[in-house]
C-alpha cells in the first residue's frame, strides 16, 4: 500500500513540542509502513511568515533526526495553482465575494436573528478587495445526494475518542474564506490542492485541526480530489493544562535545544505511539 505522510508547518513562529509530536508521529508512521514523509512549508501568509522561522523549522526537524525529500514545496511559490482552483470554484458558482471585515461579520452575527443566513453582500463598496467565501448552500446543491456521504476515515483517537468513519459536517465552519483579501488565498484551499498534488495518503496532525477536516473533505469532493485518511492526535498540554501554542509563547524547540535538552528524553517524553 502506498503510504505518504506530510508535516506542513507555517513559518509564523517557532515550533514547540506539539509540532515535534506531529512531525515525529507522521515520520514514524511512514517508516513503519515503508512509506514516505514529506515536509511542506505553508507560507502563503506573507504578513506573518518569516525566513528566520523557516530556518528554525529546518534546524528543529534535523535535530529531531527527521529527513525528507528535497526540494521542499513552499506554498508561496505555487500561488497560481491555488488561484486556478479558486477560479474553478468560481466558475462552478460555489464561491461568493465578501466585502466585510471580520469585525463587521462578527458584529453582524451577534446581532442577527438565529435563522438569518450568514451573508451575501449586495452592497459591495468599490474601494475594497473582496475575500472569497465558499457557499455551503451552493456546494450542497452541487453535490446533491453526495453531500450526505461526505466523510473521512479517522485512524486515531482524539480527546473525543474518534475512530473509524467520520461523517463530515462542513456546517461547523460555515462559509469559510477560501481567498483572503490581503493574501489572495487561504489555508483550506491551499492545503487540499497540495495534499492531492503531493499524493498524501495519510495525514497526521493535531486534534485542533479536526474541524478543519470537515471543510477540507468538502473541498476535495468539489474539486474531484481524493480524500486521504486522517489521524488527529491528542494535543500536548502545558503544566497548567493549556494547549501549547506559538502565539502564547509556549517554549520553543529552539529554546529547548539551546538549553541543551536531550533528544532521547524529548522523544521519550513524546513517546510517539505506532499508528
Ligand atoms: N500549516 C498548518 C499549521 O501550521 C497545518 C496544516 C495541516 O497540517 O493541515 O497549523
Amino acid at each position: 500500500m502506498t503510504y505518504i505522510t506530510r508535516f506542513a508547518p507555517s513559518p509564523t513562529g517557532y515550533l514547540h513540542l506539539g509540532h515535534a509530536f506531529s512531525a515525529l508521529t507522521a515520520f514514524e508512521a511512514a517508516r513503519r509502513h515503508g512509506g514516505a514523509f514529506i515536509l511542506r512549508l505553508e507560507d502563503i501568509d506573507h504578513t506573518r511568515c518569516r525566513l528566520e522561522y523557516e530556518q528554525a523549522i529546518y534546524d528543529d526537524l534535523r535535530w529531531l533526526e527527521l529527513d525528507w525529500p528535497e526540494p521542499v514545496l513552499r506554498q508561496s511559490e505555487h500561488m497560481a495553482d491555488y488561484q486556478s482552483a479558486l477560479e474553478r470554484l468560481k466558475s462552478m458558482g460555489l464561491v461568493y465575494p465578501c466585502y466585510k471585515t471580520r469585525k463587521e461579520l462578527m458584529l453582524e452575527a451577534l446581532s442577527a436573528p438565529q435563522d438569518t443566513p450568514p451573508l451575501p453582500p449586495a452592497d459591495a463598496p468599490l474601494d475594497r478587495e473582496p475575500a472569497w467565501r465558499l457557499s455551503l448552500a451552493e456546494a450542497c446543491d452541487y453535490l446533491g445526494s453526495r453531500w450526505g456521504g461526505l466523510g473521512f476515515e479517522e485512524q486515531g483517537r482524539g480527546p473525543h475518542d474518534e475512530h473509524g468513519w467520520q461523517v463530515a459536517d462542513p456546517q461547523v465552519n460555515g462559509d469559510v474564506v477560501l481567498a483572503r483579501k490581503d493574501v489572495g488565498i487561504a489555508y483550506h484551499l491551499a492545503v487540499v490542492v497540495d495534499d492531492a498534488r503531493q499524493g498524501i495518503t495519510h495525514i497526521h496532525r493535531g486534534h485542533d485541526l479536526f474541524e478543519a477536516t470537515h471543510t477540507q473533505v468538502l473541498l476535495q469532493a468539489l474539486l474531484g480530489l481524493p480524500t486521504p485518511q486522517y489521524h488527529h492526535h491528542a494535543l500536548l498540554l502545558d503544566e497548567t493544562g493549556q494547549r501549547l501554542a506559538k502565539r502564547k509563547g509556549s517554549k520553543s524547540l529552539a529554546d529547548l535545544r539551546k538549553e541543551g535538552a536531550n533528544l532521547e528524553s524529548i522523544k521519550r517524553l513524546l513517546s510517539v505511539n505506532p499508528v
